[in-house]
């Protein structure tokens, strides 16, 4: 999953990206408004973490724009103040939900979690698809019960085809998802994570659909 956080704060950024990074998450940061903007305009992403206090512009006037394009992305507004005004105003902009500072690290990420496993139609945070189960609040991946140990890219992959069971996800949409926007994006490294999962979890958990993309059964239904 993939995420983009628009904070100024470089001392929260670092510590919002670290923790993203801790559990799966893969995260672009933008230090003001135009930047978060643009880079929400034109890069795909999971949630965003938005700011309300930015500089060149409010983070505010940010999430009206996105909203106005079309951009459905779920936003979770951070606030300065625990002020009633300032999360209703986040809310009627189009903010999924709202967290004001100081905010214990724990809470935004189990936040973001809901927010991402909400919008991709899920609402447990125990992802089941046969023998395999990642929970997606700790991020810990098991098949048959015994932990699986796995590299970032495969658990981002496994962690955005599980929760979408069912889907055929192709190449370029997965690519999108698991790479942050530095990250030389080459396709054929999915082919290559694709065949790393199906060794460590059994060659029928990823199904292939030829020219279109990829699929995890849907056991849990
Ligand atoms: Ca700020």
């Amino acid at each position: 999953m993939r995420v983009l956080v628009v904070e100024d704060d470089r001392q929260i950024s670092r510590q919002l990206v670290q923790a993203l990074m801790t559990h799966g998450y893969v995260a672009d940061t933008a230090r003001n408004g135009e930047d978060g903007r643009f880079l929400g305009q034109t890069e795909t992403y999971d949630a965003i973490i938005l700011d309300l206090g930015l500089p060149v512009l409010d983070g505010l006037s940010v999430l009206q724009g996105w909203r106005q394009e079309g951009l459905k992305t779920p936003v979770l507004v951070l606030t300065a103040r625990d002020t009633w005004s300032d999360k209703v105003k986040g809310l009627r902009a189009g903010a999924d939900d709202y967290l004001a500072k100081p905010f214990h690290m724990e809470e935004l990420i189990a936040r973001v979690e809901a927010l991402i496993r909400r919008d991709k139609g899920s609402v447990r945070s125990l992802l089941t698809s046969g023998e395999v189960q990642l929970d997606a609040a700790t991020g810990r991946v098991t098949r048959r019960g015994e932990a699986v140990i796995l590299t970032a890219l495969e658990h981002r992959l496994l962690a955005y085809l599980m929760h979408r069971p069912g889907a055929i996800v192709s190449k370029a949409e997965l690519t999108e998802h698991i790479y942050d926007q530095d990250f030389d994006k080459d396709s054929n490294v999915i082919e290559v994570l694709v065949n790393r999962l199906r060794k460590k979890f059994g060659a029928g958990f990823i199904t292939t659909r030829r020219g279109l993309g990829y699929m995890i059964g849907d056991d849990a239904a």
